[in-house]
């Protein structure tokens, strides 16, 4: 056990940063062979620099984060490609886009005149990717025609604003699946666009890790035209395009994030709770099974620090978890492979859900191990 413990402070994330870079490798890697580039989201890693240079050295052309703390953070952690805000500026806080980001998300008229004129203040010329609605609902222009227009007037009248593409979201709002047929929509698009401004358009972004399927089952299938992806989850938890996405990768490496918890109370206990049953820590009613008398362990991390529970699986395989608290997680050790006792630590794979969840909290340290791939 001694092994593994790579922190004095525990609950704590240990992670591995040549895997984190040696799946981005992989996912540009494979996209580059279809023509696609790709732009390596990191907003579920918050500001952890380390991970965030880690995959911005892994081929990819861009990196965009959600808040400018984070693009900020990037830009200290020494991440030389440019950087994208991929949530759509506030008015309020386009003075400091314009400063740090390279490129933008852009569906206001109002919101681009003012990057105009921000970034004219700054001497620069700002990069944006107009987007369009296709039918998830949340961000893009719903009317085509309104944003043909705009890019007409971005390109004829703006002199700061550069319009370097136009983009897609899906699988947020509304859960659209992006088909080859739905992605075509945006190769649509991008065509009236060029037609109409009289050159080609370098980003024609066809979404994120929903829309890596496209290129990683088979063949790939996707629309000709459409030349970037914006990628979080596929390249940092590659475990979820098996999981959620029914795209085998055995190829990429697991387990580049492991959560690492203590244990602090070891104790034989009955299964069935003594007593008149009521709801419990969730105002759930449960059902128990009388297993009788268990090993259970008390580990310290819960919910409030992981999020859902069904993201966090043991890797001992004969642990089981019984319950997670705001604080603890709940045991039972009797399969375990080990004979575990108090101190001891315990490992879990986590998805992209519960990673994100632990980069947040300022109370979980991430730890980095290394090479060993
Ligand atoms: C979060 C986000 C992405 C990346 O999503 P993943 O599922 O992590 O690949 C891409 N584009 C936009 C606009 C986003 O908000």
């Amino acid at each position: 056990m001694e092994d593994k413990k790579k922190s004095d402070r525990y609950p704590c994330v240990v992670v591995n940063l040549e895997k984190l870079k040696r799946n981005a490798i992989i996912i540009t890697g494979i996209c580059r062979v279809q023509g696609i580039s790709v732009c390596g989201v990191f907003k579920g890693l918050e500001q952890r620099k380390e991970c965030i240079k880690a995959i911005s050295e892994g081929g990819v052309v861009q990196m965009a984060g959600s808040r400018i703390a984070h693009l900020e953070a990037a830009r200290e952690a020494g991440v030389k490609v440019p950087l994208m805000l991929l949530r759509m500026p506030m008015l309020s806080e386009v003075e400091s886009v314009v400063q740090i980001a390279d490129y933008s998300l852009a569906t206001e008229k109002e919101c681009i005149a003012k990057v105009n004129e921000c970034a004219g203040k700054y001497g620069k010329v700002h990069n944006i990717i107009l987007m369009a609605d296709i039918g998830d609902l949340r961000e893009g222009y719903w009317d085509k025609d309104e944003l043909v227009d705009v890019a007409e007037w971005v390109e004829n009248e703006l002199e700061n604003v550069h319009l370097a593409g136009v983009g897609i979201n899906v699988g947020c709002y509304g859960g659209i699946e992006p088909t080859p047929e739905k992605l075509s929509e945006l190769v649509v698009i991008k065509d009236k666009v060029e037609a109409r401004i009289g050159r080609k358009l370098e980003i024609i972004s066809g979404g994120g890790t929903t829309s890596l399927p496209r290129i990683l089952m088979g063949d790939g299938n996707m629309p000709k035209g459409i030349n970037h992806l914006r990628i979080g989850e596929g390249i940092i938890l590659s475990h979820d395009l098996g999981h959620y996405f029914g795209v085998d990768t055995p190829y990429m490496e697991e387990d580049t994030f492991k959560l690492q918890m203590e244990l602090v109370e070891v104790k034989e206990k009955p299964s069935y709770p003594v007593g008149e049953l009521g709801n419990d820590v969730q105002g759930r009613r449960k059902v128990f099974i009388d297993k009788g008398i268990r090993k259970k362990g008390l580990a310290i991390c819960g919910y409030v620090d992981y999020g859902n529970v069904e993201s966090v699986i043991p890797l001992d395989k004969g642990v089981e978890i019984l319950e997670a608290c705001s604080d603890y997680t709940l045991l039972d050790l009797t399969e375990a492979r080990k004979d575990y006792k108090i101190g001891d630590i315990l490992e879990f794979s986590i998805d992209y859900e519960a990673m994100a969840h632990l980069a947040k909290s300022k109370d979980i340290e991430f730890v980095y191990e290394k090479g060993a791939v």
